[in-house]
């Protein structure tokens, strides 16, 4: 058998350091910058991502993780999957990215959530004229120019079963995995290339496998397997799964011919002890967590790899999946303080990790010694710190949680809410307007001190001031104050919160060029302060009409943050929820009577394994109830959710009882007010008339249309008119002309509704 190894990662992050991928890429775009020197800019990244690595002690390098937008994208081009409309472009840069964000002609490929990530793949379509053909210049490239300095270059691939799985059947109800025939030939092609080209070894990730699969997919998945692990001259075959277990599939792969498995021992609970095949496999054991930002416990990490090595053939050890989804490096985090820092590994700690680790498990080599006892020195200070257990906070949510009477039936609510006189078929916005390069260059000038806080403050409310008469001159009902103060939906509250902290350079990749720092949450949430009151009543003291105040909810501020390890997610949850609560407190105090709750991540965290779903559905939900039920029957609650697809959480998202729910529908037809009618949902509701994800302008005959649909599966009492989402990614004048046109259907339709 071939050479095995010790010390690997599934993936690294991609971005650069310092964001230099999106910058070049960007200014590609924007024709800054030629095709060749991007390529030369992303040829450096690579290379430092290696030699990094390899000098760090890897002695298996992934190649091939690197990309200009998606590596779902590139397994399409890889596999000559790119849709029909872009293969008429001659210059495969410009393919590649028209398939990625589209252009003048044509649209793009959907975007989604990779597994219960926050990255954003983008999904093939294959229709019954795809014509597979193996295109692999990118990975032999990467494989080549890796070897060619001297890195034990492992290559990584989306495999054949999660591509087929993850991609989109356009013109066919056949399910896709049913054209595996067709492409694991391609894949076979590919490791001969690669054989020839020098590696040894070839990284196949199945994601996908850890959520439920039928008997016929697991089939298919082990002949396909059986099928590539036949090939005479090919490299090693790892596969590798992560983000969950592998339940039944462990056996089947275990039992074919393959040579390695990645196995995911952080987010996954698979037991490899007597599972039959698995002593003659190479076991790349995923035990330093690869998504998130805590400190391995080395001792812990240690014993378990002992007690794996006795039931497999050999072992590596390995993060749980790619570095893709943690920041570079701890380096430039000198805000953090010092025991702080001391509890945190990001990417290029955890590097450091996965090598002890390594060292530790083939044994004699003292030198880990030190790496250990620091190890163990910084979870004890994490364990004892106060920050981590505020007792108030514990003791208050215990009484409520206990005592908390919720709010009143809907009919109740609806009746105490009628005082705010809204008119049929009201007319709102959800939160944001603008982010115009004048908001963001206030905020810079704050960050470097150029302005003071009083010149900020005075700047933030013109611009509230102008969105509020904005609203009036174009007869919106319910009006917002647009969140200009706001750079992020959530870090904007996890810098007011205690037992959140923010980053410096945390970035990582959400989809394409686009990144986030998502906070870090490492201690008992409590609100020092109130975090928005002061904006809104500011807006409330510009119009008679009521404003809504606009606040993030539980679940999506937990989802887009590190989120803390030692204790469930559903604890954090609440206690992020109760000080959301506390702030609709002091909001209706102040005088506010329409508050809106964002939950646009409830579906995000769903997940993998429909075992695990009702528990999540049941915190969540009530994570969000918590936030929401402090405040008087004559407060109308809204939420709004960034999706039409429900499916699964369609019950969750009734169980949420706002007295009113945005969704987005735009796109979808209005189908999605069935699917809420079929659960019993009988509240407010705003399905999306406006879809803000694009620039057009929707005409007037256009919304009475979607309204007049809505209107056949929604009585007129309980529908409300609203575009899909924000409205911060759009320009002033496509949003006032929108609105304009909006508010017009409204009125139409209210008339012909009073006939
Ligand atoms: N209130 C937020 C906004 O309008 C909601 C954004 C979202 O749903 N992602 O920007
Ligand atoms: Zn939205």
């Amino acid at each position: 058998m071939t050479s095995t190894f010790t010390a690997t990662v599934l993936g690294s992050p991609r971005i650069g350091p310092n964001r230099e991928l999106k910058k070049a890429v960007e200014s590609y775009w924007a024709g800054g910058l030629d095709a060749e020197a991007l390529d030369s800019v992303a040829r450096d990244l690579r290379r430092q991502t290696w030699i990094g690595l390899r000098n760090a002690g890897v002695d298996s390098v992934p190649v091939n993780t690197f990309s200009y937008y998606d590596h779902v994208l590139d397994t399409a081009a890889m596999l000559g999957a790119l849709p029909e409309r872009v293969a008429e472009i001659g210059d495969d840069l410009h393919r590649y990215f028209a398939a990625a964000r589209g252009n003048a002609t044509v649209p793009p490929l959907e975007m989604t959530k990779w597994f219960d990530t926050n990255y954003h793949y983008l999904v093939p379509e294959i229709s019954p004229s795809t014509m597979f053909a193996l295109n692999p210049s990118k990975v032999l490239r990467e494989l080549e120019e890796a070897l060619a300095l001297g890195i034990p270059a492992r290559p990584v691939v989306v495999g054949p079963v999660t591509f087929l799985l993850l991609s989109k059947s356009v013109g066919s109800d056949a399910p896709l995995l049913e054209r595996l025939d067709e492409i694991v030939p391609l894949y076979a092609d590919l490791l001969a290339l690669l054989a020839d080209a020098g590696a040894e070894w070839v990284q196949i990730d199945e994601p996908a496998l850890v959520a439920d699969r039928t008997e016929d997919e697991i089939a298919s998945t082990k002949r396909a397997y059986d099928q590539l692990s036949a090939i005479q001259a090919r490299p090693a075959i790892l596969v590798a799964s992560y983000f969950g277990s592998l339940g039944e599939v462990l056996p089947a792969l275990a039992s074919s011919d393959v040579d390695g498995l990645a196995v995911d021992l952080v987010a996954g609970s698979d037991s490899l002890a007597s599972v039959p095949g698995l002593e003659r496999k190479h076991v790349v054991a995923g035990i330093v967590d690869g998504r998130n930002i805590w400190r391995t416990d080395l001792d812990r990490a240690s014993t378990e790899l002992a007690a794996l090595a006795g039931h497999v053939g050999s072992l590596a050890v390995s993060t749980s999946c790619s570095l893709l989804h943690v920041p570079y490096t701890l380096d430039g985090e000198t805000d953090l303080d010092d025991t702080l820092r001391s509890w945190l590994a990001f990417g290029a700690e955890k590097v450091l990790e996965v090598v002890v680790l390594g060292r530790a498990m083939t044994g004699g080599d003292e030198s880990v010694t030190d790496e250990f006892t620091s190890a163990r020195a910084a979870a004890a200070t994490r364990n004892t710190d106060p920050r981590l257990r505020d007792t108030a906070v514990r003791s208050r949510l215990e009484a409520l949680t206990a005592s908390d009477p919720g709010r009143g039936p809907a009919a109740q609510r609806r009746e105490a809410q009628s005082a705010l006189a809204l008119p049929l078929l009201p007319t709102t916005t959800l939160g944001s307007y603008p982010q115009t390069s004048r908001i963001r260059l206030a905020r810079a000038a704050l960050r470097k001190g150029e302005i003071d806080e009083t010149d900020y403050v005075n700047r933030m409310r013109a611009e509230i001031s102008d969105v509020v008469a904005l609203q009036e001159k174009l007869d919106l009902d319910v009006l917002v104050h647009g969140e200009p103060e706001r750079n992020d939906m959530v870090q904007y509250f996890a810098e007011q919160l205690d037992g959140f902290v923010a980053t410096t350079n945390g970035w990582v990749q959400s989809y394409g060029t686009r990144c986030v720092r998502p906070p870090i949450l490492y201690g008992d949430v409590r609100r020092p302060n109130p975090m928005t009151i002061e904006w809104i009543t500011f807006a409330q003291s510009l119009t008679r009409r009521p404003v809504k105040g606009m606040l993030t909810g539980p679940v999506t501020i937990l989802a887009w943050s590190f989120v803390r390890d030692d204790q469930p997610l559903a604890d954090s949850a609440n206690q992020v929820a109760l000080a959301i609560r506390d702030e609709t407190v002091d909001l209706q105090q102040a005088g506010i009577r329409i508050i809106q709750v964002d939950e646009p991540a409830l579906r995000e965290l769903l997940p993998l394994r429909s075992a695990d779903q009702q528990a999540y559905l049941d915190w969540a939900v009530g994570a969000f109830r918590l936030a929401t039920s402090g405040v008087a029957d004559s407060t109308q609650i809204h939420t709004h959710l960034c999706y039409s697809e429900f499916g699964d959480v369609i019950e969750a998202i009734a169980n949420l009882d706002a007295d009113v729910t945005s969704i987005e529908a735009a796109r979808s037809h209005m189908e999605v007010l069935g699917d809420l009618n079929a659960v019993g949902f009988d509240l407010g509701v705003g399905p999306g008339v406006y879809d803000i994800h694009s620039p057009r302008v929707p005409g007037v005959e256009e919304i009475t249309g979607l309204l007049t649909e809505a209107l056949n599966a929604v009585p007129a009492e309980r529908l409300w008119v609203n575009p899909d989402c924000g409205l911060k990614t759009r320009t002033p004048s496509e949003v006032e002309a929108s609105l304009g046109n909006l508010v017009q259907a409204a009125k139409l339709m209210r008339a012909k509704l009073q006939k």
